[in-house]
Parts: C-alpha cells; sequence; structure tokens
C-alpha cells in the first residue's frame, strides 16, 4: 500500500466547477466592470436568500467582515473604546485580532472540551459590567449556539458577532428547538470567509457580513467603501474591503453546492467516526444529523503527548494531518505584552483546555480529493497505530 492521501488538494477541491469557472471568469473580463457591480450584488442577493438573512455585504475576506462589523457598532454607538468581548481563546488569532484592531478587549475563555466551542458556562465565567459583546465561533463547522447560551446573552444585553468563516451551511435549533436558523443569522451580525480552504472557497480573498440589522448593514458598506454613503461623500474613516465583482462571480458558481459539499464533508466524517477505534484516539462528538456540523476540519485528539510521534507514523504511511491550530493566539508574540503588562488582567486568564486541546489535536482529510473509500483505509492505518 502506496497510496499518498494528501490532506488538501485546492485544484482538485474546484475540478468539478472548471468549465463554470472559466466562464463567470471570463463573462467578468469582457463585462469591463471590476470593483461592484452586477456580480457582487448577485452574490449577495445569492448569499442572503440561502442564508435567510436580509442584508448581506460582501467584503475582502474574513477578518475584514470582523472588523467592520465591530467598528460599526462603535461608530453607531453601540460600542465604545475599551469594551470587552468574549470569545473562544482555542479560535483561529482572526477572530482576536478583529477585537483588537477595533480598540475593543477580547476577554479569552475556554472552550468545551467536548465540543470544542464556547459554552453557555464558559461564557457565564467571563461576564463583567465590561463585557458588552459575544463572539461564538463556530470552529470546525460545529455551531456553537444553545438555548443556554442565548438566554445568558438576552440576561446580559450582549451584542453577538457570530465568526461563521467556518461554517457556511450549518443550522442551529432555535426559539425553544421550534425552528432551525442558519450560522450567520443567529445573532447581530454574522461574518463569514470565503479564504480558498474553507468549505466555500473563493479563487483568493472574499468574506462577507450577514445581518437582520438595516443600520448595521449602511454602516458596514459605507466602512468597506472609504466610509462613503454615497459617491465621494465620506461619513467615517472608512477602509477599502469590498469583495471583487471576480471573486463574487466565482463565488456564484460554487455557493449553490454549499448543501452538496457539505453532505460530502459528513459522510467522510461519519465513515471516520465509525471506524476509527484506536483506544489512543478520541474521535470528535457525532453530531445528530447533518445540520448542526458542516465538518470544515474532522479533528480528533491524541492524548499523553504522543500526538507528534502519531502524525509522524501517519505521513510515514502516507496520511497527511494538519493541526488548527498549534499555537493559541494568546500564545502568540504579538499578543505576549498585553499578556505580561497586567498579569491579573481578566482579558487572559489561564487556558488550560485551550492549551491542552492545542497540544492533542489533529486534523484529518476532509476536503474533495479525499473520498469516503479514502477515509475508511486512513482509519485502518489509525488503528495499526500504537499509542
Ligand atoms: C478563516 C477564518 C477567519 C478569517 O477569514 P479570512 O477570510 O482568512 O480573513 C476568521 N475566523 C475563523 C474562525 C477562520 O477560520
Amino acid at each position: 500500500m502506496n497510496n499518498i492521501y494528501r490532506f488538501l488538494d485546492l485544484a482538485k477541491v474546484n475540478e468539478p466547477y472548471l468549465d463554470q469557472l472559466v466562464e463567470a471568469a471570463g463573462r467578468v473580463v469582457r463585462s469591463g466592470r471590476y470593483i461592484g457591480g452586477y456580480e457582487v450584488d448577485n452574490f449577495e442577493h445569492s448569499l442572503s436568500q440561502m442564508l435567510g438573512v436580509p442584508y448581506v455585504i460582501g467584503v475582502s475576506n474574513g477578518l475584514d467582515a470582523l472588523r467592520l462589523t465591530l467598528r460599526a457598532w462603535i461608530e453607531l454607538g453601540r460600542l465604545s473604546k475599551g469594551d470587552e468581548v468574549v470569545v473562544p481563546g482555542n479560535t483561529y488569532i482572526a477572530s482576536i485580532l478583529a477585537i483588537s484592531d477595533a480598540g475593543l478587549k477580547p476577554v479569552l475563555v475556554d472552550p468545551d472540551p467536548v465540543t470544542m466551542n464556547l459554552s453557555a458556562a464558559g461564557l457565564e465565567t467571563a461576564i463583567s459590567p465590561r463585557v458588552r459583546a459575544v463572539m461564538p465561533v463556530h470552529l470546525y463547522g460545529r455551531v456553537a449556539w444553545s438555548e443556554e447560551l442565548r438566554e445568558i446573552i438576552v440576561r446580559h444585553s450582549l451584542l453577538v458577532i457570530e465568526d461563521s468563516a467556518q461554517a457556511i451551511g450549518a443550522k442551529a435549533l432555535c426559539d425553544g428547538l421550534y425552528s432551525s436558523r442558519m450560522a450567520g443569522g443567529l445573532g447581530d451580525a454574522g461574518c463569514l470567509s470565503f479564504y480558498p480552504t474553507k468549505n466555500i472557497g473563493a479563487l483568493g480573498d472574499a468574506g462577507a457580513v450577514a445581518t437582520h440589522d438595516k443600520k448595521l448593514a449602511e454602516t458596514v458598506r459605507a466602512l468597506a467603501n472609504y466610509g462613503a454613503d454615497y459617491r465621494y461623500h465620506n461619513i467615517y474613516k472608512g477602509f477599502n474591503c469590498r469583495m471583487d465583482p471576480m471573486q463574487a462571480a466565482l463565488l456564484s458558481v460554487k455557493l449553490p453546492h454549499t448543501l452538496e459539499e457539505n453532505a460530502d464533508r459528513f459522510a467522510r466524517a461519519v465513515t471516520y467516526n465509525r471506524n476509527i477505534h484506536n483506544p489512543g484516539v478520541i474521535t470528535p462528538l457525532q453530531s445528530a444529523g447533518i445540520v448542526d456540523h458542516v465538518w470544515h476540519q474532522y479533528v480528533i485528539r491524541v492524548t499523553g503527548g504522543k500526538r507528534d510521534r502519531f502524525r509522524e507514523q501517519l505521513l510515514e504511511r502516507g496520511v497527511e494531518t494538519d493541526i488548527h491550530y498549534a499555537t493559541p493566539p494568546h500564545l502568540q508574540p504579538c499578543y505576549q505584552e498585553e499578556f505580561f503588562a497586567d498579569s491579573n488582567n481578566s482579558q487572559f486568564g489561564p487556558l488550560p483546555v485551550t492549551e491542552r486541546l492545542a497540544s492533542e489535536i489533529v486534523s484529518l482529510p476532509i476536503a474533495t480529493g479525499t473520498t469516503v473509500a479514502d477515509a475508511a483505509e486512513i482509519s485502518e492505518i489509525i488503528n495499526l497505530i500504537k499509542l
């Protein structure tokens, strides 16, 4: 057996759409419209329909979606510089960077070790009068939302900015579990990323903000366009963070396939969960259905300090893996000054779960290019490794 199981092959991810992508690119080239216009409007409309959220603004990337939303709340007087925003400590650093960039304070909390997401209990521990907002991150594609979480949010009148970068198409049960809503439409604002590796990826950078709030939508749109509400009339000191029509056109090809793409990931994840029986490996919680987890990553845990050796043994057998993320944001060099400046600062309490997870997690191949048969074979390879 000398198969190579690639972790991610982006050309393979886009191969099924090749002809349509080329056609869409040609359409943009011939249109002569390279900023804004029909392609962006059309994509925003499709995404708004899909999410069931009335306002969608296409922006340059996921980090900018988060930054623009927080900055818009400051412009609208709903947040003030120095206000605290609760965020899970094990997220991708972009979540935290957006909070810092807006002059707000990230309050990092440990995730639930089983779901690896922010829990109601976690949010509760971080609540103080300075906390004005919360950023649930639907990490690895699993929706971080529950009635308990919502109850705390309502009780403390927190603004909710969802980091939905990894969870396009995922749904949460809401309103007493009688209906479901899409991730990105659960809170006051939802921020999406179309980075090429995401479940629906552009062929470059792109992102979006989704909201039910018209005022927020208008402010985000203005901020993303130099702060102008109309041409050459700048009401904010804004940015240039627009979505390119080229990316919008390419994404319009892929967006209608979100459900199939997610269903394929689900099939691979179920295959892993059914077939991995190595006692040294903790497989991720299997959600009840296809609904609340879109498996952006399939993340197992290898405990007892054996993770790195495990990855080496997999690689020797042709299985590429990755780690999301090896160094948590609070241990990154850029945050050390902030951390050490005030050691009893509530912003960065001890984060033992975050740090333990960072040392145990391993992402297995799950994107297009990995078949269900591959997932079964990789599972068998894992079962043969002595831990
Ligand atoms: C990818 C990602 C982002 C940032 O999106 P970009 O488009 O890469 O800027 C933010 N948060 C999370 C959780 C992500 O996975």
